[in-house]
């Protein structure tokens, strides 16, 4: 096991990783940037090193000033959290090269799934089913053309190098398809320096479910069910549920075995996600992320497992010491995610916290690094907290979410804490009745 582990990232979940390090006996280091010199997760590390400015690109993204740190403190380890460098394969390797552990899969598994077009062909040559649509790159608009004929509109195109819902166009007729192309291609160019499209067809009502897995370096790999992360603005979510209101067991044992099978085959190793569309009792894959994610925590409170302590101790060489069947799931978890945004406009809103209480009690729990006089900074991600409920079921677990959010003060910022209230009142939110269109229609109406 490592004795310290230098952890590159910042916000709850930079805490998040250090509380798994804590519990494991494993000294910490945290990073950062000169504008979270205050930080939460800079006052609970063993160690903290400066990395430079506040802006990510020199800082939570430097990779040379991050090595550097690991270095002098002597880390044996770097765990990327999610975000920053969590996806980056060049920095996977350029830490091992350096003698280090790169808590993840490894640098050529990154890279493959990196380019969804290979990510797409991966998987399906390995029995995935996929969103019908383009075979790999588009080469022309006239080619774009001619595969949304064929699968008919709307469709979307999609760049090879997306993240975070950019680089994504849909195109409802063919008259809007040269605008989409356009603007699909300037966006991925800008964004990603890579304007590599393809296209699939825009499913009307899907929900969007995701498979967490775990491998260790011995080929075996086991899933930990499913998440519901069909609520979202912006192709970004909002919240989540384990497990969806729309899958059954049998579902989530047959989707699970395809998708365990498909990862021992590549010998992926460590944690990641598959992402799919559900519609009409159909999988179909989008992507990979092959890193943790933000809505780990709903898959941790239904089958009672650390994934951060099991990503440290599988990086460390540990097998995974427990097969599929060992894996059970109790009850129902929902995760609210706290951004600090206007909840009608959604504008970002940094600022000073002027109160902070979280909520608590039985069945809630609260990963956030805020505080009392913290200063939220304007330069990264608005998600300032993590609100997770766990009940027995689906009702009293929306039940707790609301009693739970009714508790939760942050003063002296705007939080959308009250557009979730709104949401967890809504009679189809309650039934269960939601694709991923519908968090946009549904704030479409309160404005
Ligand atoms: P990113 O990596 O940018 O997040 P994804 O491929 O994961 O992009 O897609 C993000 C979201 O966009 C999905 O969760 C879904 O809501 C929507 N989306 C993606 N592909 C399609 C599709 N073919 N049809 C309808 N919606 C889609």
């Amino acid at each position: 096991m490592f004795s310290k582990i230098l952890i590159a990232n910042r916000g709850e979940i930079a805490l998040r990783v250090l509380r798994a390090c804590r519990e494991l006996g494993i000294k910490t280091v945290a990073v950062h940037s000169t504008a979270d010199a205050d930080a939460m997760h800079v006052r609970l590390a063993d160690e903290a090193v400066c990395i430079g400015p506040a802006s990510s690109r020199d800082s939570y993204l430097n990779v040379a000033a991050i090595l550097s740190a690991a270095t002098i403190t002597g880390a044996e380890a770097i765990h990327p959290g999610y975000g920053f460098l969590s996806e980056n394969a060049d920095f996977a390797e350029t830490v091992e090269a350096h003698g280090l552990t790169f808590i993840g899969p490894t640098a050529d598994h990154i890279r493959m799934m990196g380019d969804k077009i290979t990510a797409k062909t991966t998987m399906l040559a390995l029995g995935v089913p996929l969103v019908p649509g383009s075979d790999g790159e588009l080469t022309s608009l006239e080619q774009a053309r001619e595969v949304a004929a064929r699968v008919g509109y709307p469709v979307l195109i999609k760049a090879a190098a997306g993240g975070g819902g950019r680089g994504m166009k849909v195109a409802q007729t063919a008259d809007e398809l040269e605008d989409a192309w356009n603007m699909a291609r300037t966006e991925a160019r800008a964004a990603f320096g890579n304007d590599a499209v393809y296209l699939e067809k825009y499913m009307d009502r899907p929900r969007h479910i995701e498979l967490q897995i775990l491998g260790d370096n011995y080929g075996n790999v086991v899933h930990f069910g499913e998440r519901d992360c069909s609520l979202q603005r912006r192709h970004q979510k909002l919240l989540e549920e384990a497990g969806s209101p729309a899958i059954s067991a049998e579902q989530r044992d047959a989707i699970g075995r395809t998708a365990t099978e498909a990862l021992s085959r590549m010998g992926y190793r460590n944690a990641g996600t598959l992402e799919f569309l559900y519609q009409d009792g159909q999988f179909c894959f989008i992507e990979m992320n092959t890193r943790l994610q933000v809505e780990h925590p709903v898959t941790e409170m239904v089958c009672d497992v650390d994934l951060v302590r099991e990503q440290i101790r599988l990086a460390a060489g540990e097998k995974l010491g427990y097969a599929q069947k060992d894996i059970t799931f109790s009850g129902h978890a929902i995760e609210c995610r706290i951004n600090a945004e206007d909840p009608v406009t959604f504008a970002p809103c940094p600022g000073t916290v002027a109160v902070y209480h979280p909520p608590g009690g039985l069945g809630v729990r609260v990963d956030s690094a805020l505080y009392t006089g913290y200063r939220v900074p304007p330069f990264y991600d608005s998600m300032i907290a993590k609100l997770i409920v766990h009940a027995p079921t689906r009702e009293q677990a929306i039940a707790r979410m609301q009693r739970a959010l009714d508790e939760f003060v942050v003063e002296g910022i705007k939080t959308v804490i009250p557009l979730h209230r709104q949401i967890l009142d809504d009679p189809q939110f309650r039934k269960g009745d939601y694709t991923i269109h519908w968090l946009e229609q549904f704030t479409a109406r309160l404005q």
